[in-house]
């Protein structure tokens, strides 16, 4: 198991993960290149793990992320399916088919991490970015997310002007 791995990833639950650093060989034949910050792409070259995730707010997909060595995501591609991502990483890093070991945490452990990183109610939707009160999603403005409920930046703006309207 790699040092410091997360049950959840960039708002992704784990699904699999690989360390490429043994018995696999970089191809680099995977075409991924990253905005930088200072707005020129740069193509993604080897990293030490691949992870497979699944965002909570799809799950009808599969992300193929490719991490450095604290674990940071440098580069991700989406796919429909888990085979296709597999293939992905496999035409990139010849031999990690045999690598990919399952995420090791169980339900409770990744409850209890949402809960504790992530300040949220695994049980809720929390990975909807819907405000709580005007019920909007898209095209919001500093949401500001609480444990049971967002909201958004008109919402407190309206709500504050109400209240120094009744003082
Ligand atoms: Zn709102």
């Amino acid at each position: 198991m790699i040092e410091n791995l997360p049950p959840v990833i960039d708002s992704c639950k784990l699904l699999l993960y690989a360390d490429t650093s043994s018995d696999v060989e970089f191809t680099d034949r995977i075409n991924l290149h990253v905005g930088s910050s200072d707005g020129e792409f740069i193509r993604v070259g080897e990293q030490p793990y691949l992870i497979i995730a699944q965002p909570y707010s799809n799950q009808d997909e599969y992300l193929l992320m490719f991490c450095n060595s604290s674990l940071e995501t440098v580069g991700v591609i989406n796919f429909a399916s888990l085979h296709e991502a597999k293939l992905k990483a496999e035409k990139g890093y010849k031999g990690i088919s045999d690598k990919w070991k399952p995420s090791p945490f169980t339900e409770d452990e990744v409850s209890n991490y949402l809960r504790d990183e992530y300040e949220v109610d695994p049980t809720s939707e929390w990975w909807k970015d819907e405000c709580s009160f005007c019920e909007k999603s898209s095209g919001l403005e500093m949401l500001i997310k609480g444990t049971k409920a967002s909201i958004c930046k008109s919402c407190i703006e309206s709500f504050a002007s109400e209240i120094n309207e009744n003082i």
